[in-house]
């Protein structure tokens, strides 16, 4: 059989069921608003959000943005903080201890990235500094930790998002094979971790992963956070396998975006508006032999806000049990 003729064997027809984020987002979101009213009731405020913003980068700036728009919504509070591209760490770090020290904020979140002037360690030190217990992204060493030995109560919101996501579209996740692609510290390790402790099989690759879609092609729960446009083609899937598409990757180029979705596809009507496209790590022809997918976006995006806010919930909630408010 030639290669081309095995090609023309795969079904072009989707077989894979699409796991809407922005409808389970919605139901987190929802499921918040009578803990907001109580806590707001009992304590003559709502539960509040502190964050620090440096510089402009774009991206930032939007997430912020929803960030914002998302609590308030939900009638949370949330006070910005912003500081200049020339601000320094110890501004920077001066405005967490502020955050810290106030009684009216229950959540800290300090928007990644920093500039790059701030040093290369800036956000390590910025996240050491945030108080543990208002530590609404979990990237503080202490609930890092603590999510290791699975006694976290403020874990990272992307990793949190999917395993509510998987849930909720009921995926098993108890003896699933599941492999992370990617190690880093705000998505790969936490993700790898919380599966570990819903007690599926997990895997962790990375770019030195020898024969990565072979392995990839092991996972009944494959999650793709790279950072790599399209980079997760069909060889990388298990027929029938559940495949998370955490990477946002932002298309400038049309023939690129023609390539990966075709003349006439949905996406290139949105590059032609817009001149850009936000698309995953995974290729769209994955949805021909995945048996549930993530859509980019719509998928794992809408969760991460979803979960930041009730992070910010629950760390209020704990703060009044214990009485400080
Ligand atoms: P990151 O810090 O850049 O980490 C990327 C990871 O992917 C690294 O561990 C890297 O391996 C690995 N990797 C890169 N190229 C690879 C390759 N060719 N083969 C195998 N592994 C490779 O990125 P991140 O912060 O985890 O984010 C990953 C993606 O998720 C990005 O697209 C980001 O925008 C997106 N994201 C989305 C959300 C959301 O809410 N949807 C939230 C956070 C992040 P090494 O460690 O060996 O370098």
């Amino acid at each position: 059989m030639t290669e081309d003729s095995s090609e023309t064997l795969i079904p072009k027809v989707s077989t894979a069921r699409r796991l809407d984020g922005t409808k389970v987002a919605s139901e987190i979101r929802e499921s918040l608003r009578s803990r907001i009213d109580r806590f707001t009731q009992t304590v003559g405020r709502p539960p509040t959000l502190g964050i620090l913003l440096v510089g402009h980068d774009p991206g930032s700036e939007i997430y912020v943005r929803n960030k914002i728009k998302s609590g308030e919504a939900l009638g949370m509070a949330t006070d910005l903080c912003r500081l200049d591209d020339t601000a320094s760490i110890d501004d920077a770090l001066s405005i967490v201890h502020t955050f810290n020290r106030s009684d009216r904020h229950d959540a800290i979140l300090v928007q990644s990235p920093l500039p790059d002037r701030m040093g290369r360690d800036a956000e390590q030190q910025v996240f050491d500094a945030i108080d543990p217990t208002k530590d609404v992204d979990g990237f503080n060493p202490g609930n890092v930790g603590r999510l290791v030995q699975k006694r976290s109560s403020l874990a990272p919101c992307t990793p949190s998002g999917v395993i509510e996501l998987l849930d909720r579209s009921e995926i098993e996740i108890g003896g699933a094979r599941a492999v992370v692609i990617g190690r880093s510290d705000i998505v790969g390790k936490p993700m790898a971790m919380l599966l570990l402790h819903r007690n599926a099989t997990v895997t962790i690759c990375h770019s030195r992963t020898v024969h990565l879609s072979e392995v990839a092609a092991s996972a009944d729960i494959l999650v793709a956070a790279l950072g790599r446009a399209a980079f997760v083609t069909r060889d990388f899937i298990k027929p029938g396998a559940t495949v998370v598409d955490v990477g946002m990757n932002r298309l400038n180029d049309q023939a690129q975006v023609e390539a990966l979705f075709g003349r006439g596809s949905k996406k290139m009507a949105a590059f032609e508006k817009r001149g850009s496209v936000v698309t995953g790590d995974v290729h769209p022809e994955v949805e021909f032999v995945a048996g549930a997918l993530t859509p980019v976006p719509g998928g794992v995006g809408p969760l991460t806000i979803a979960m930041l806010m009730s992070n910010t919930v629950g760390a209020a909630e704990a703060r009044l049990a214990r009485g400080e408010p």
